[in-house]
């Protein structure tokens, strides 16, 4: 079946894979930065704090990175508690509260004083023959949660949502969708690391990427979860077996974007490439 769908996806990706839908995307936050150091640093923020609606995610990102200025990493290389705590305060996006934005920045701070950045902690577990790159995610959070400097309370459920636990039943959408900007790389994603291929990416599942996968027959499942993660990537391997993920950006606009509502509206689907698959 997945493979009768090659010609569509492609249809939508040629579509919606561009430039001009970068606005409605965190992934804007993360261009705005020249430096490589800056954008891996913004881009951990920026994926983070992505859940919500589209533009108060933005306005939330906003918030998150001003206090850092035009060179984040550097600010966050040199950041003590007292002044992190500073920078914050009254920062505050559904759950996360100026002492959770405090604790990012400083873990985010120790991994680049201690390793360098992020990649070498995500290096240091992923194998390079693994089918996917949960070990590294998880490797990751575990690395950024023990360097944790002993002002972080790492249990806090503001800070506990920028180090999810990969290994659980959840998508981690926010996590896969950090390695895909660091790991792709087109006129959209960065490709800034090499510690993984773009064959080994798992699906950032959101709500419309969920939906469209199960219009389109990739999964059967009702919850968003990690089988549906396996579920939906298994399907877009077998279209794009180097680069599966490539579609995630199109199929995930093609929702925000208000062209695939959660109620099917027969207008739409009648200027929508995926028609001839849609199980609507
Ligand atoms: S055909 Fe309609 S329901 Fe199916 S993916 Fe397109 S817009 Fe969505």
């Amino acid at each position: 079946m997945s493979l009768r769908l090659k010609p569509f996806l492609d249809r939508v990706l040629a579509r919606y894979n561009r430039r001009e839908f970068l606005p409605t995307d965190p992934l804007s936050a993360v261009h705005r930065y020249p430096d490589p150091r800056d954008q891996e640093v913004v881009a951990y923020v920026a994926a983070g704090l992505a859940f919500g609606n589209v533009k108060s995610v933005l306005a939330g990102v906003a918030a998150a990175l001003a206090p850092l200025g035009s060179r984040p990493a550097r600010t966050l290389t040199n950041l003590g508690p007292a002044a992190a705590l500073r920078k914050a305060q009254g920062f505050t996006y559904r759950w996360v509260r100026d002492r959770d934005m405090a604790n990012l920045w400083l873990m985010l701070g120790a991994a680049l004083r201690e390793a360098g950045g992020l990649e070498p902690l995500f290096a240091a577990a992923q194998p390079a023959s693994a089918p996917d790159t949960l070990v590294g995610a998880d490797g990751l959070v575990c690395a950024l949660s023990d360097l944790a400097p002993p002002a972080v309370d790492v249990l806090r459920r503001g800070t506990r949502s920028f180090l999810p636990g990969v290994s659980g039943p959840g998508a981690s959408k926010r996590l896969h969708m950090f390695l895909r900007w660091m790991v792709r790389r087109d006129e959209l994603d960065l490709g800034l690391w090499t510690a993984a291929r773009p064959a080994q990416l798992l699906v950032p599942l959101d709500t419309h990427v969920a939906r469209i996968g199960r219009r389109l027959g990739l999964t059967a499942r009702r919850t968003a979860g990690k089988a549906m993660v396996q579920d939906i990537t298994a399907g877009l391997r077998a279209l794009d077996p180097a680069d599966p993920i490539k579609y995630d950006f199109a199929l995930a606009h093609l929702g925000i974007l208000g062209a695939c509502p959660t109620r099917a509206d027969p207008k739409l689907c009648a200027k929508c490439p995926l028609v001839p698959v849609c199980r609507v």
